[in-house]
């Protein structure tokens, strides 16, 4: 059983907000597999053969077509949002990298990080150490010099990055993909604000801003995201997505960004969709379409 979010909860890469990371790795297998001139994870497969969860594993390996349980959408949508934040880092250039929760991310093993790069991978400790362990016995060697940090971000994770040897004196490129919404929205705000002030000038974020929700939204939300839930059940893997977000109104990232002091940029999931001449979305229930992928860069 899912159990609702609460403050200070925690979690292994199997349960909770950490199955979340086994599947959007899941969903980079599958992608990977289908067509790898936009996106290629080689790591994604055995990453989440690890984990361990029968149905993910059989899915992310192929065994399983993915079927109404991943649909063509979410494939599309993780190619995308997988090739919008490989870009940003290699467009970034800079040498100090801080992927805030990294999940089961692999860029560290697999982008050509300008030399002398260092990236930093924070994430809860279980998901962190797993994925070291995990990679070392596949004996992935990572193409830059990775810090992994194992910290909660609702609690002193600056102190963390730094006993890490962080430098807040360096522009830093930062990304939290695929995290805001499994923040209580004072949480959101709290990172943004500490991303800035450890931020030298130079520095670029890269995240997703989501709209604020129109009325009505949020119940075609629940309900899209308990269906979906709902399948996997029924494929014997128990998770209740929508009990692990947080809804309600929040400060939409790219905005407060800018007000922050950021030179923000952006383009929605339907644009980068086009842009890579991918199919437009059909039904859209979880207003996939209109989430912005930002960029931002601190010229102060
Ligand atoms: N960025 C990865 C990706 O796109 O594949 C993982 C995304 S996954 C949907 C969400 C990630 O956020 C998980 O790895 C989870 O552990 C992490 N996360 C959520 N809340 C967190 C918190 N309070 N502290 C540390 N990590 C957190």
């Amino acid at each position: 059983m899912t159990s609702p979010r609460r403050d200070g909860d925690t979690w292994d890469l199997a349960s909770s907000v950490g199955a979340t990371a086994t599947m959007a790795a899941m969903t980079r297998a599958i992608a990977t597999r289908a067509d790898d001139s936009l996106i290629a994870d080689p790591f994604a497969e055995p990453l989440v053969r690890a984990v361990g969860v029968d149905l993910l594993t059989r899915l992310a390996t192929g065994e399983q077509p993915p079927g109404d349980l991943v649909g063509q959408a979410a494939i599309d949508g993780a190619k995308v949002r997988t090739r919008f934040y490989d870009e940003f880092f290699l467009d970034a250039g800079l040498e100090q990298a801080v992927i805030l929760a990294s999940g089961l991310d692999s860029r560290a093993y697999r982008l050509p990080w300008p030399a002398g790069t260092v990236v930093y991978e924070l994430d809860q400790p279980e998901v962190v150490e797993f994925k070291t362990r995990t990679l070392a016995a596949l004996g992935a060697e990572p193409t830059a010099e990775r810090r992994a940090v194992a910290a909660d971000l609702r609690d002193d994770w600056p102190g963390a990055l730094r006993a890490a040897g962080f430098d807040p004196a360096r522009p830093t490129a930062w990304s939290a993909e695929g995290l805001l919404g499994y923040l209580p929205p004072e949480a959101q705000d709290r990172l943004l604000d500490t991303i800035t002030e450890l931020s030298a000038p130079g520095s670029r974020v890269a995240t997703e801003s989501r709209p604020n929700p129109r009325p009505g939204d949020e119940d075609r939300t629940k309900r899209s995201l308990n269906r979906i839930s709902e399948l996997f059940r029924s494929a014997e893997f128990d998770s209740d997505m929508a009990k692990l977000r947080y809804f309600g109104e929040r400060n939409e990232a790219a905005p407060y960004l800018a007000g922050l002091g950021w030179a923000v940029t952006g383009r929605t999931v339907r644009e980068l969709l086009a842009a890579h001449g991918l199919p437009p979305l059909e039904e859209d229930d979880l207003r996939m379409g209109d989430v912005l992928y930002v960029r931002g860069e601190l010229t102060k």
